[in-house]
């Protein structure tokens, strides 16, 4: 019996060069309303003058095996899909909040419409065999989407061969989405 999938992202910082256009991607290809990200970048800077280092990531909902806005949410809107993704059905939310604040890295928001919105890893893409909108247009190849639960998959390939980390790791939400360092 073939293991069940476990979606993934692992994400270069040594080729990430924060030109946004995996957040435009994103708003374009989920036609997101103003104001409104599914992903984004952090540029991070640190070390003492002249001596500093800087880390660019493109970051996202982490897809966290561990979620915590699961189990705040009070109506079932959010839940965990195909390959572990965790998702809110539109419907179902009222837009109270809780997973808001249960998340470690702001990474719901309310959309206009009153529920609340976040990184699907572009499901309704991946259902119909291609990769993630934000994957798909970075011109550095910095996100490879795919299977972690297939160790000859890409991403388990480069997570197996790259020292990496995840953001927070204190939370203990088990992210999905590798920074590859
Ligand atoms: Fe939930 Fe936040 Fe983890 Fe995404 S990053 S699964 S919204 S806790
Ligand atoms: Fe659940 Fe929506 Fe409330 Fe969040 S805002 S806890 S998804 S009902």
């Amino acid at each position: 019996m073939l293991a069940s999938k476990r979606y993934g992202m692992a994400v270069d910082t040594r080729r990430c060069v924060g030109c946004n256009a995996c957040v435009i991607a994103c708003k374009t290809e989920n036609a997101l309303p103003e104001g409104g990200f599914r992903d984004w970048i952090v540029q991070e800077v640190w070390g003492t003058f002249p001596n500093l280092s800087m880390q660019i990531r493109s970051e996202r909902c982490n897809q966290c095996s561990d979620a915590p806005c699961v189990g705040a949410c009070p109506t079932g809107a959010s839940h965990v899909g195909e390959g572990g993704v965790v998702l809110v059905t539109a419907s179902k939310c009222t837009g109270c909040k809780a997973c808001v604040a249960s998340c470690p890295y702001g990474a719901r928001w309310v959309h206009p419409g009153g529920f609340v919105d976040k990184c699907t890893f572009c499901l309704h893409r991946v259902q119909r065999g291609v990769t993630t909108a934000c994957a798909e247009v970075c011109p550095t190849r910095s996100l490879t989407f795919g299977d972690l639960s297939d160790p000859e998959s890409p991403v388990a390939r480069l997570l197996a061969s790259r020292r990496h980390e995840v953001v927070k790791p204190e939370s203990g939400t088990k992210p999905n989405v590798f920074f590859l360092v």
